[in-house]
Parts: structure tokens; C-alpha cells; sequence
């Protein structure tokens, strides 16, 4: 479970998250929508450690994780840019965390193998990343916080620079890795509909505040103030 409690964010003291509070529970799937600039990255790396916490403070388990450096937190983060290193090939890419670990070339290839195939790149493993689809690489992207075996996946809007329909046919797929590998998730999208098909829980969030937390129907049916109704698309 993550708790963060009245977190905020200034940067040169303009604020951009006023003190946010919210409960993740343990293998939820928690969808954080907004508008542009409303704070959902920001709020993600601060969870993630690469962000630090104006004042507040986030608990992993029983954990106050304020001071703990990213790769303490258990935390695996899947970008819209997923910066795969050019010169590897997809295996490479895959194994990278744990060849800097200092994991032992015979595990690390069984590792690569298993999280591969999960995926879908069994047959990948040996190309390098300009020679494959846009869906193809952000599979390598999933396989790479996957293989540190992560006990929360924080996904920035991974699913952006796809086309519509692989689109679609991702978010069942991160669905199905997130109930199959057990772990926590916390999805960002300035989608309305992503938002509403993924989400166990859905984070309606304007100008670095909550807004509204609830089932997709919940929020759908009953919107808690005029901006989640508009955004959200809920007849009038
Ligand atoms: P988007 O949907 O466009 O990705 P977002 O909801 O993720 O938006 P953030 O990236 O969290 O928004 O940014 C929230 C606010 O903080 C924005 O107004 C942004 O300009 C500001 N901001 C973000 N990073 C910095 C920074 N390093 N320095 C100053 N301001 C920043
Ligand atoms: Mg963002």
C-alpha cells in the first residue's frame, strides 16, 4: 500500500501540488487523470523518489519513504519516452538493471528470457530497438522495470505515442501483467477514456488538487464538483 499524506510540491515557490492526500491500497490499480500541467507527473516522481516532497510525506508499507533513494523503493517507473539505449539489442535492454547489479550472465539471461516471453518479445531478443513497432518497443520498456521485479509500477502515459488501436489492445495487456504479477500500479493519463477502462480507482486531479476519488462508475454517475462532470463527459 502507498499513503501519501498532505504532500506537496513547490518549485522556486510556486506550488504545483497542494497538499494531496491518498490511499493506494495494496494490488490496486489506481488511474490519476488531469489536464495538462495539473500535477500527475510531478505527484508520480515524487512517489517514485526522483522528486522531492516539499513537505507531506509518502509511506511504502509501513515506510516513510521520504528520504529513501529511487532504487530503495521497490518502485519501477514506465515512461512515454522510454529512452531504450539505441546500440543494445531488446535482450540487452532488458537485462541492463541487472547486469549493473552485478547479477551473474547465466541468471540474468534466464531472467531476460522469462520476462520476455511475458511480453510477448521471445523472438526479439537479438534486434536492436530502431527495428521494431512503436508497441513492440514500449513492450521492452514494460520488460525493463518488469525484470527488477518491482512491487509497484508507476506508468507515466506510456501509451501516448501509440496508435489508437494498439492502444487499446496495451491497456488489456498492462491490466493483465498488473493482475498476473500481484503488483500495485499507478497509471497517469490525461485520457478519459483510458482512465475510465483501466482504473480500480480513479484519481480525478485540477491544478495540483484532488478533485474526485472513486470507482469509474462512481465518478462517471456522480461527480463530485462541475470540472470532473465536464471532464469526465457526464451528461448534464
Ligand atoms: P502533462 O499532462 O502535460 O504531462 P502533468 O499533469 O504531468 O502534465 P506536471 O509535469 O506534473 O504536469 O507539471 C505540473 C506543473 O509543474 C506544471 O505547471 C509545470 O509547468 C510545473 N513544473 C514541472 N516541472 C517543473 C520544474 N522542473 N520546474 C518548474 N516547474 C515545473
Ligand atoms: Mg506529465
Amino acid at each position: 500500500a502507498i499513503s501519501i499524506r498532505r504532500v506537496a510540491k513547490s518549485y522556486a515557490q510556486s506550488p504545483v501540488v497542494h497538499g494531496v492526500d491518498l490511499e493506494i491500497e495494496e494490488r490496486e490499480f489506481v488511474v490519476i487523470l488531469g489536464p495538462s500541467g495539473c500535477g500527475k507527473s510531478t505527484l508520480l516522481r515524487m512517489i517514485a523518489g526522483l522528486e522531492d516532497i516539499t513537505s507531506g510525506e509518502i509511506a511504502i508499507g509501513d515506510r516513510v519513504v521520504n528520504r529513501l533513494e529511487p532504487r530503495e523503493r521497490g518502485c519501477a517507473m514506465v515512461f512515454q519516452n522510454y529512452a531504450l539505449y539505441p546500440h543494445m539489442t531488446v535482450g540487452q535492454n532488458i537485462g541492463y538493471a541487472l547486469k549493473v547489479a552485478g547479477v551473474p550472465k547465466p541468471e540474468r539471461q534466464r531472467r531476460v528470457e522469462a520476462v520476455a516471453a511475458t511480453v510477448g518479445l521471445a523472438e526479439m531478443l537479438q534486434r536492436k530497438p530502431a527495428a521494431l513497432s512503436g508497441g513492440q518497443r514500449q513492450r521492452v520498456a514494460m520488460a525493463r522495470a518488469m525484470i527488477r521485479e518491482p512491487r509497484i509500477f508507476l506508468f507515466d502515459e506510456p501509451l501516448s505515442n501509440l496508435d489508437a488501436i494498439l492502444r487499446v489492445g496495451m491497456r488489456a495487456e498492462i491490466r493483465r501483467l498488473h493482475r498476473r504479477l500481484g503488483t500495485t500500479s499507478v497509471f497517469v493519463t490525461h485520457d478519459q477514456v483510458e482512465a475510465m477502462t483501466m482504473a480500480d480507482k480513479l484519481v480525478v486531479m485540477r491544478a495540483g488538487r484532488i478533485e474526485q476519488v472513486g470507482s469509474p462508475a462512481q465518478v462517471y454517475n456522480r461527480p463530485a464538483t462541475r470540472f470532473v462532470a465536464g471532464f469526465i463527459g457526464t451528461p448534464p
